[in-house]
């Protein structure tokens, strides 16, 4: 059995009141350890810690910072196997998944934070006649909150951790309660990678003890967010008045637009990816698949007959495609839309239920069966609220606008596919979804410079590259004057 303990300052210990929480492998539904039941007075033993480090740490040249970064990056890369097998145990995610995914990105977020922040520069403005130079100086914020969710552990959490280190700020992170572990696995390596003791605190427990606590804390100073949408709205409640720096990024309702000219065989293949890959629980997957009308029987028919034969797995099976869903409680929530679904009279073409378990370990494992459904009005409630499972619905659309008007008939705007050989319609199409991201041609393809987020309910905020960089910073204008007599 593990025993998860918090990282505060230099120590790794368990939650003061001595309270802890199950962890259970979502795979076989068994405890596989536990870990610390944090509270209000833990965060503020990490607030001490942060802020006792931050005047040291943000006045460390940025070399030095990267190095850290860098460390800790080379201490992911030599312990990828075990993380990798420690987040699928956690998540229920495939290990291959995990080994070729969730790790090496993990490692990629700090290694390319470390470089960013070398590059990173602020602007100076100089008016016609040189009589002022304003130039723009980016400070290190302070103590500030980084929360992540449990569906890619490690690689959501190291995605914000690592900027907010890069630019001088001492941490508060908060993993996911259900999926720890490997957040705890690197609390392990961050005082040998270099890190002063109080830079990064991990401290574990609920959301709505030691999130909440991290968010109501009136002098941390920012809150970095990923989590569900009712969770985002929450935290800007709460910390709006506060006015405190707030990136949320938040849930998503995708549509995938697959136009008659697409390449067929790609578009069928990339979006049974988009729509499953981790049993569909990535923000950016597809769940609305808007299908052109003269090819919606046979791109149906094609992507039915391939997603029946897909079942779930045992996650630490090299094999397996699709494991596990995360919980208990996200399985009966997925199986509550697939009922939602035939409730508002929806068609199932597959799937829609509990899948067997794959092996007699995974006997009380949490599997639902790939599904799909079609005829369900854009505004069923499946085609708007978000599963964030292995459920999809298909819709037939007869032109341009008919599909941008359906993929923006959504409170979300995070990502979309757009599937098509006419440049011109891509560019066209592309302009008029309301989404953060529009992959055309391809999914999940990212490039860390890229700005990353959602409009609508999808959240507010870039994280990636400069726009991470700048939300960790405070920019203050100093303008200087050049001229001996004050220009009026
Ligand atoms: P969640 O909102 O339940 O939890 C996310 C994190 O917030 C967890 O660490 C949780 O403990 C914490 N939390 C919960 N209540 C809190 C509170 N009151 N105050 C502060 N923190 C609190 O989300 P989840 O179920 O872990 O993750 C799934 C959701 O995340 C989905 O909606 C998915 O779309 C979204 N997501 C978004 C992105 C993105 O980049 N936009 C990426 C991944 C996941």
């Amino acid at each position: 059995m593990l025993e998860l303990l918090n990282l505060i300052g230099a120590q790794l210990k368990p939650a003061q009141d001595g309270q802890w929480l199950d962890q259970i492998e979502p795979a076989t539904g068994q405890v596989t350890g536990r870990l610390p039941r944090s509270n209000a007075a833990d965060v503020e033993d990490a607030y001490a810690a942060a802020a006792q480090a931050f005047p040291s740490w943000s006045a460390t040249p940025i070399e030095r910072r990267a190095a850290c970064l860098r460390n800790l990056a080379a201490l992911v890369n030599q312990h990828s196997e075990t993380l990798a097998q420690a987040e699928s145990q956690d998540n229920g995610k495939p290990i291959r998944l995990a080994q070729s995914v969730d790790i090496p990105r993990a490692e990629q977020n700090l290694a390319f934070f470390a470089s960013a922040i070398e590059q990173f520069s602020s602007e100076a403005h100089i008016p016609a006649g040189h009589t002022h130079i304003n130039y723009t100086h980016r400070k290190s914020i302070g103590v500030v909150g980084c929360i992540s969710p449990w569906n890619l552990p490690l690689y959501l959490f190291t995605w914000k951790i690592a900027p907010a280190l890069a630019a001088g700020n001492c941490v508060i992170a908060k993993p996911s309660e259900i999926t720890p572990v490997t957040a705890w696995m690197l609390s392990q390596w961050v005082l040998q990678a270099g890190f002063p003791p109080g830079v990064l605190n991990i401290v574990h427990g609920l959301g709505p003890e030691v999130g909440q606590a991290i968010v109501e804390h009136p002098r941390i100073k920012a809150i970095s967010f990923t989590g569900g949408t009712v969770t985002g709205a929450h935290i800007a409640r709460t910390a709006g008045p506060m006015f405190k720096k707030m990136s949320l990024e938040l849930g998503g309702k995708n549509p995938a637009i697959i136009f008659a000219d697409c390449d067929f065989d790609k578009a069928l293949q990339t979006t049974i990816r988009s729509s499953f890959a981790n049993q569909g629980q990535i923000c950016l997957c597809s769940s609305r698949i808007l299908i052109e009308d003269s090819i919606y029987d046979r791109f149906r028919d094609a992507l039915v007959a391939k997603v029946q034969r897909m079942q779930p797995g045992d996650p630490l099976d090299p094999a397996t495609k699709m494991g596990a869903v995360v919980s208990a409680s996200h399985r009966d929530k997925v199986l509550g839309h697939i009922q939602a679904a035939h409730s508002e009279g929806a068609t199932l073409l597959c799937g829609g239920g509990l899948a067997d378990a794959p092996n007699e370990r995974c006997a009380n494992g949490y599997f639902i069966q790939p599904t799909i459904f079609e005829n369900a009005g854009p505004s069923c409630k499946i085609n708007q609220e978000e599963v964030f499972g292995p459920v999809i619905t298909l819709q037939r659309f007869h032109a341009e606008s008919e599909a941008i008007q359906l993929a923006n008939s959504s409170d979300y705007g995070l990502a979309c596919t757009i599937w098509t050989q006419d440049l011109g319609k891509a560019h066209r199409v592309a302009a008029e979804v309301e989404s953060g991201i529009a992959w055309v041609n391809c999914w999940l393809v990212r490039d860390l410079r890229t700005p990353f987020g959602g409009v609508k309910a999808s959240g507010v905020g870039r994280e990636g590259g400069w726009s991470a960089l700048q939300f960790f910073t405070e920019p203050q204008n100093v303008c200087i004057s050049l001229s001996s007599i004050e220009m009026p």
